[in-house]
């Protein structure tokens, strides 16, 4: 499920192509996709208007389009759920199978496809509204981290997913900023030192910069089918070195021995979701 910095690596690629393109044909094969926004209006408002930007905004791609003849803009947000990709492609390629959304914009294709149809591209742009802080932005300081987490008694892993928390971290950099700054996952969120608040606070914004500083770097094949697709880098480019599993130091490593003292990472269940750990590094 891309996070963050996959998010950022996108929308640094898309940005400069979209600027100033026109939608001049929209198709909508899954309507679920484009809710609450209905079709018609979807239709009605995207029909010849033109992008003038996009940035990232925790997990959300927020799209700012000009509508035709009139000066004010309007949000289209994407959102790519568990599975969900965004790409262009050649105007006379063929569209994919799981495409939910096409833009067509003359010569490309903008393509928002998605086999398990989770994700959003929605003119309803409500719920960026009611994320928290950037983890890369002024407003996350270790005050208010240590502020956020005081009255939680909740697991500080479980707490790190909360998007109203701050915005655009998931399982895979929650496990990865917890290892860095030693702190072990279970840990109710209020009990947390300021000493390991300022550490967690610093790792985050570590392992997130580094991902997208590691994602700036690959080759990508965006609209590609890759074994590698529907995780992260979405379509690593055929014979690119496959080194993604070793950027990581604990996600998804159980039973390998830890990077900094060789004990085996352990994987445990958390609210559903899976935490990988180092139980001797992150001792309670
Ligand atoms: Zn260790």
């Amino acid at each position: 499920m891309p996070e963050l910095p996959e998010i950022e690596v996108l929308v640094r690629h898309l940005a400069p192509l979209l600027q100033g393109q026109t939608v001049r044909h929209i198709e909508v094969r899954r309507l679920k996709v484009i809710r609450p926004t209905p079709l018609a209006e979807f239709s009605r408002v995207l029909d010849g208007a033109s992008f003038q930007e996009l940035v990232r905004r925790g997990k959300y791609l927020v799209f700012t389009l000009r509508p035709a003849g009139r000066p004010q803009p309007f949000i289209l947000l994407g959102h790519l759920g568990m599975t969900g990709r965004i790409y262009l492609q050649q105007a006379a390629t063929e569209l994919p199978r799981h495409t939910a959304v096409m833009l067509g914009l003359g010569a490309k294709n903008l393509v928002y496809e998605d086999t398990r149809y989770f994700g959003r591209f929605t003119l309803d742009a409500r719920a960026v509204a009611r994320l928290g802080p950037e983890p890369l932005g002024p407003a996350f300081s270790v005050d208010y981290l240590g502020q956020a987490l005081r009255r939680s008694a909740q697991a500080i892993k479980v707490k790190l997913l909360d998007q109203s928390l701050l915005a655009g971290v998931g399982n895979i950099y929650a496990s990865e900023a917890l290892f860095a700054a030693r702190i072990p996952p279970r840990i109710p969120s209020r009990r947390l030192t300021a000493v390991q608040v300022q550490r967690l606070q610093q790792s985050l914004r570590a392992v997130l910069t580094e991902a997208i500083a590691w994602g700036s770097t690959v080759p990508l094949d965006w609209a590609g089918t890759g074994p590698r697709d529907g995780l992260f880098y979405y379509g690593l480019a055929d014979g690119a070195a496959d080194y993604y599993t070793e950027r990581l130091r604990v996600y998804d490593r159980e039973g390998r021995p830890c990077v900094n003292c060789g004990t085996l990472i352990r994987r445990m269940v958390q609210g559903g979701r899976s935490t990988f750990y180092c139980p001797r590094c992150q001792r309670g």
